[in-house]
């Protein structure tokens, strides 16, 4: 796995997850997610075999997801109020800082940006935050608040607005 010197992987509060070893700020890109470009019966099939890995892709487009088995993306944990989020520029997913993030403290995104309203997919949330919405599911179901704030960061991708 090769990533930025400013990020590892560690223990946080879900496992593993991406932690900053130096303070970055709003706007910062952190990394590429990177990965292999699968469609949605590939992610599919995960569920059956390997749950973990399904739950670590990535919406890529309308059709495809971003598979980051054995890239730093694959521990990128969510959270309802996340410090960083995903742009898609290109072909490139990029992480991020949507705050200023301290060194030491997890690099989270919130799923909800990438899970289209065609997306049937959900998942309990232990995020531990105040404002934890308690399931993460598609963007459409999003507070409207916080859809709004999402929208003026850019980090929910054009492909995933489209669906709702
Ligand atoms: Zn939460």
């Amino acid at each position: 796995m090769r990533y930025s010197s400013s990020l590892k992987v560690n223990s946080v509060r879900n496992g593993l997850g991406i932690v900053a070893l130096k303070a970055f700020a709003p706007g910062v890109t952190l990394c590429q997610i990177k990965g292999r470009v699968v469609t949605g019966e590939t992610v599919w099939r995960y569920w059956d075999t390997d749950p973990r890995r399904g739950e670590n892709c990535f919406r890529y487009d309308a059709d495809h997801y971003l598979d980051p088995e054995g890239e730093i993306g694959a521990y990128a944990n969510h959270s309802c109020n996340p410090n960083a989020g995903i742009v898609k520029t290109g072909i490139r997913l990029l992480l991020q800082a949507i705050r200023p993030i301290a060194a030491g403290a997890e690099i989270t995104h919130d799923y909800t940006t990438l899970l289209g309203a065609d997306d049937v997919w959900t998942m309990k949330c232990n995020c531990g935050e105040v404002i934890c919405r308690k399931v993460v599911r598609s963007f459409s179901k999003l507070p409207a608040a916080t859809l709004r704030r999402y929208r003026k960061l850019g980090i929910i991708p054009y492909f995933i607005l489209k669906t709702g």
